[in-house]
């Protein structure tokens, strides 16, 4: 069994991209934990930042547990994450207390400048994480790094809309009804981003996204990943390799 851990900035992004891989994971039997990095507490016209931070992190909660997920959020403000030492800190004593096997995380480049921080500082997390010298609390240093990927960004765009690539992508189709499940737990998401994104209906965005992934890799539904293999990241393809013949070799160019 090995220990997958998902970082992503808001409740929601991880059922927008790889909620589909964690539900084939958890069902392999793998223990699968689902982190944000804030409540998402700016995600609602019709509550304050409290209210809407405490009902986020329910159906968060609620969504996780549809493919026994455990739920937790780091406490960072929403729209205030930043790659500085607390920060870092903080996100590499959950890597000591969880010792992840897997790491996946939001892409470096992305919409949502919280996006792209909690990207940064799980990267360096990681490398910190077995650092033993880098003190953090009461959690031991990590054995070695952990296998480290990344999701897809939004759209697979960066901020000036250029695509960015991926090495390999999943086949959720058996998962993707459950997926979307988890993205309809999010109540109150289905208002906020009608207003704030214009997006009228976000389970039928999410499922075309699915699509379009999928339509990329010859399957219904995908999602898309990146392994990052920098020294000393381990370069060994460990979640593929737990996928088995889930997983979806890019199109030859
Ligand atoms: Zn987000």
């Amino acid at each position: 069994m090995a220990r997958i851990l998902a970082v992503h900035a808001h409740p929601d992004d991880i059922e927008w991209l790889a909620a589909g891989t964690l539900a084939l994971l958890s069902r392999s039997g793998h223990q699968v934990a689902i982190v944000t990095a804030t409540a998402g507490e700016g995600g609602s016209a019709a509550f304050g930042p409290e209210e809407t931070g405490r009902i986020r992190q329910a159906e968060a909660k609620d969504a996780a547990a549809l493919i026994g997920a455990d739920y937790r959020c780091l406490g960072f403000p929403d729209l205030g994450v930043f790659n500085d030492d607390a920060s870092r800190r903080r996100v590499t004593e959950l890597l000591r207390e969880l010792s992840p096997d897997v790491v996946i995380t939001a892409a470096p480049v992305d919409y949502h400048p919280d996006h792209e921080a909690i990207s940064l500082l799980v990267r360096d997390a990681c490398f910190a994480a077995p650092v033993a010298n880098y003190r953090t609390g009461s959690a031991a240093p990590l054995g070695a790094i952990p296998h480290l990927y990344f999701c897809d960004a939004a759209a697979g765009r960066d901020r000036e809309g250029r695509p960015h690539g991926r090495d390999f992508a999943v086949d959720v189709g058996d998962t993707f009804a459950l997926r979307r499940e988890m993205l309809d737990r999010h109540v109150s998401q289905a208002d906020w981003v009608r207003k704030h994104h214009a997006v009228d209906d976000h389970l039928a965005a999410m499922e075309a996204w699915a699509r379009r992934v999928g339509r990329d890799f010859g399957v219904t539904y995908a999602e898309g990943f990146r392994q990052y293999r920098h020294d000393p990241y381990p370069r060994t393809p460990h979640l593929q390799a737990l996928l088995g013949d889930r997983v979806l070799s890019p199109p030859a160019a």
